[in-house]
């Protein structure tokens, strides 16, 4: 095998693992999170919740996502509160005085 294409395996097997450690970096929720479509499907989300987006929903934080820590107890994201951010706090400008009981033992569980 020349260098030339030793280095393109190389460069080809390095593109191939960062995509795949991607992958497993994103949330299986991801497509039903009310949370991710929110700030993905709007400016104002978007330009208040990416950070979140970027450190929970596709990154390393994703483990210690309180949205996703209630759904897997509930049963699913669509048990979650809309306006609960991934650090289990509400969103600005909005209040938890209508979460469910279940929901609410599970933020406080994660606290
Ligand atoms: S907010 Fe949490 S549950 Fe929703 S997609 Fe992001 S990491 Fe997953």
């Amino acid at each position: 095998m020349c260098s030339t294409a030793r280095t393109h395996n190389l460069f080809y097997a390095t593109n191939i693992r960062w995509i795949m450690e991607g992958i497993k970096m994103d949330c299986e929720n991801l497509a039903k999170c009310k949370f991710f479509t929110f700030i993905s499907t709007t400016k104002t989300g978007q330009s208040a919740a990416t950070g979140f987006a970027m450190k929970y929903c596709k990154g390393e934080l994703r483990d210690s996502c309180v949205r996703r820590r209630v759904s897997k107890a509930l049963g699913g994201p669509q048990y979650v509160p809309d306006n609960m951010l991934p650090n289990g706090y509400p969103l600005a400008g909005t209040n938890d005085v209508e979460w469910p009981g279940a929901v609410r033992t599970q933020v406080k569980g994660s606290a």
